[in-house]
């Protein structure tokens, strides 16, 4: 676990927030003293990690963002909007090289 801001590790938790479907960590930064949840996980995700690690690998390759989205549902019958394969990379592009 990373702060967000200034990439530290020096945090503690603090507590758990509590929504519908799930429970996440908060933890605050000793740093900067900004609170996050943790952004960790995959398994937290609500598609499966070779899902994304594929899309991503796709959308790096130079397919569309349009083309990874009809890759992944005529290849693995997963439907999901081209907003969310744009924040997979975002998020993950980093995180999985
Ligand atoms: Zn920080």
């Amino acid at each position: 676990m990373k702060c967000p801001e200034c990439k530290g590790k020096n945090i503690s938790k603090r507590g758990k927030r509590y929504n519908k479907s799930q429970t996440k960590q908060l933890y605050l930064c000793n740093n900067c003293n900004i609170k996050f949840v943790e952004q960790n996980g995959f398994e937290r995700m609500r598609y499966k990690k070779e899902n994304i690690v594929r899309a991503i690998h796709l959308h790096n390759e130079g397919l569309s963002l349009f083309q990874v989205k009809d890759h992944l549902w005529q290849h693995d019958g997963v439907k999901v909007s081209r907003e969310t394969i744009r924040e997979w990379c975002n998020k993950y592009s980093l995180f999985l090289k």
